[in-house]
Protein backbone atom coordinates (compact mmCIF):
# COMPACT_ATOMS: atom_id res chain seq x y z
CA UNK A 1 0.00 0.00 0.00
CA UNK A 2 1.39 3.43 -0.71
CA UNK A 3 1.45 6.03 1.97
CA UNK A 4 2.62 9.16 -0.31
CA UNK A 5 -0.31 11.65 -0.08
CA UNK A 6 -1.66 14.18 -2.62
CA UNK A 7 -0.05 17.05 -2.74
CA UNK A 8 -2.72 19.83 -1.27
CA UNK A 9 -2.89 22.76 -4.51
CA UNK A 10 -3.96 25.63 -1.84
CA UNK A 11 -0.21 25.10 -0.22
CA UNK A 12 1.94 22.74 -2.10
CA UNK A 13 2.31 20.42 1.02
CA UNK A 14 1.80 16.97 0.67
CA UNK A 15 -0.62 16.78 3.47
CA UNK A 16 -3.71 15.29 0.99
CA UNK A 17 -5.32 12.20 2.57
CA UNK A 18 -8.34 10.35 0.89
CA UNK A 19 -11.41 12.03 2.41
CA UNK A 20 -14.91 9.95 2.08
CA UNK A 21 -18.38 10.63 2.73
CA UNK A 22 -20.84 8.98 4.60
CA UNK A 23 -20.46 5.92 7.16
CA UNK A 24 -16.68 4.88 6.85
CA UNK A 25 -16.19 1.34 6.33
CA UNK A 26 -14.81 -0.56 9.51
CA UNK A 27 -11.96 -0.60 7.87
CA UNK A 28 -10.96 3.00 7.66
CA UNK A 29 -11.07 3.46 11.22
CA UNK A 30 -7.27 2.89 11.82
CA UNK A 31 -6.40 5.21 9.12
CA UNK A 32 -8.47 8.25 10.40
CA UNK A 33 -7.36 7.54 13.52
CA UNK A 34 -3.68 7.71 12.45
CA UNK A 35 -4.68 11.14 10.27
CA UNK A 36 -3.94 9.01 6.96
CA UNK A 37 -7.91 9.26 5.81
CA UNK A 38 -10.61 11.97 7.04
CA UNK A 39 -14.46 11.30 6.91
CA UNK A 40 -16.38 13.88 5.58
CA UNK A 41 -19.57 13.32 6.81
CA UNK A 42 -22.94 12.92 5.32
CA UNK A 43 -22.72 13.06 1.11
CA UNK A 44 -24.11 16.20 -0.02
CA UNK A 45 -21.46 17.46 -2.03
CA UNK A 46 -22.26 14.40 -5.03
CA UNK A 47 -25.88 15.84 -4.60
CA UNK A 48 -25.30 19.31 -4.54
CA UNK A 49 -22.56 19.88 -7.72
CA UNK A 50 -22.21 16.53 -9.18
CA UNK A 51 -18.61 16.52 -8.05
CA UNK A 52 -17.66 14.64 -4.97
CA UNK A 53 -14.29 16.33 -2.90
CA UNK A 54 -12.10 13.55 -2.21
CA UNK A 55 -8.90 14.81 -0.89
CA UNK A 56 -8.60 16.94 2.24
CA UNK A 57 -5.17 18.98 3.27
CA UNK A 58 -4.12 17.91 6.43
CA UNK A 59 -2.37 21.28 6.83
CA UNK A 60 -4.57 24.21 5.63
CA UNK A 61 -8.09 22.25 5.58
CA UNK A 62 -8.61 22.59 1.60
CA UNK A 63 -10.68 20.01 0.19
CA UNK A 64 -10.34 18.88 -3.76
CA UNK A 65 -11.27 16.53 -5.77
CA UNK A 66 -9.19 14.14 -7.82
CA UNK A 67 -9.96 11.63 -10.31
CA UNK A 68 -9.65 8.04 -9.07
CA UNK A 69 -8.69 5.46 -11.65
CA UNK A 70 -8.86 2.54 -9.89
ZN1 LIG B 1 -3.08 22.59 2.04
Amino acid sequence: MTTSHDICPECKQAEGVPLIWGTPPAEAADKIERGELVCGGCDIWSSVCGVVMNRECRACGHQWHVRENA
